[in-house]
């Protein structure tokens, strides 16, 4: 048996794992070899020390102790909530239909008159189409749908600040 095969089997005698036929090699190499002998005093003195090292109990109340501690620091600051952009991109939407309406770039009637001759194509008539819209009044319930929007904008710019922890905090709750 060599050096490296005795090394190797040192732990398994200790634990009595080896056959006698295996440990009886182990034995007689350790028996002629000076470095082996050596190597396996110190693996038992290590595991002598080992065996000492008394076991770390946690106290009884550790997790009591641990969710105290927790408790008692100081909350992250929490950022607060922008909402200004949102105001700022709505009007600058409506600022950019308006300029490219104004330029010409958009071109509502031609693209209600492409609407309607869609829908012909369709088979609706544009006259139906026409009738429909004024019967809707697609004018004042576009002017109804912005004027809703900007008080809902107006509104979560206001009011969003403070509402939103709330909302986000019963999310929470419910997803819970
Ligand atoms: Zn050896």
């Amino acid at each position: 048996m060599n050096c490296s095969a005795c090394r190797s089997r040192l732990g398994q005698r200790r634990d009595d794992e080896l056959s006698a036929r295996d440990s009886a090699l182990v034995d007689a190499h350790l028996a002629s070899c000076a470095d082996c002998r050596s190597f396996a005093g110190r693996l038992a003195k290590i595991e002598s020390t080992l065996v000492r090292l008394a076991p770390i109990e946690p106290s009884g109340d550790f997790t009591l102790a641990v969710m105290a501690k927790i408790a008692a620091m100081p909350a992250p600051a929490r950022r607060p909530a922008r909402f200004w952009w949102l105001l700022v991109a709505d009007i600058a939407l409506w600022a950019a239909i308006g300029a490219l309406t104004a330029l010409g770039a958009i071109r509502w009637k031609a693209i209600a008159g492409g609407v309607a001759a869609f829908a012909a194509n369709s088979y609706v008539a544009s006259g139906t189409l026409y009738d429909v819209a004024k019967d809707l009044h697609v004018t004042n319930v576009l002017a109804l749908g912005v004027g809703v929007e900007l008080a809902v904008l107006a509104l979560v710019a206001a009011f969003g600040r403070r509402l939103l922890p709330r909302f986000r905090a019963a999310l929470a709750g419910v997803l819970s």
